[in-house]
């Protein structure tokens, strides 16, 4: 069971299954949300990410084409814990806010057209200029957990 928090303690949550899939994102919204060279997204069920103190914030985040991405920080330190996309039945993870951050690795790198130059990449794991297909890379068992998400 993973489980994590923000910087001060006072938002904590367990993972109650396994990920469906991580993410390496080297997009440009991901550099500049993070301030940093990518951001690890941790896939999964968002009524699986459970909240076990503290009640974590929405915020509003603007991207690039438009859209707007739901944030969840901690309301007091302000770290953020996962976000929402187009798809709210999926919450996406930050996987530096695992108490174990090595225990999840990416299994799929993506946006890799953005990706900073002195960032090498492992052979072993798919890598995409933008995004992917999921029913070709996803484990049939995660593909069946989304088909059973409602909408
Ligand atoms: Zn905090
Ligand atoms: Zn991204």
């Amino acid at each position: 069971m993973l489980e994590g928090g923000c910087s001060c303690g006072a938002v904590r949550y367990r993972l109650t299954s396994e990920p469906l899939f991580v993410h390496c994102c080297h997009c440009l919204n991901c550099q500049r949300q993070t301030g940093s060279a990518f951001v690890v997204n941790v896939l999964i069920e968002a009524d699986r990410v459970e909240i076990t103190m503290g009640e974590p914030q929405s915020v509003g985040v603007p991207r690039d084409n438009g859209s707007t991405q739901e944030i969840l920080r901690c309301p007091t330190c302000e770290v953020a814990l996962y976000s929402h996309y187009t798809y709210p039945a999926v919450a996406f993870v930050r996987a530096g806010t695992l108490d174990e951050p090595a225990s999840v690795s990416p299994d799929v790198h993506i946006f890799t057209r953005s990706k900073l130059p002195w960032v090498a990449l492992p052979e072993a794991v798919p890598s995409f200029e933008v995004y992917y297909d999921t029913g070709a890379l996803w484990p049939a068992e995660s593909l069946d957990r989304v088909r059973a998400l409602p909408g």
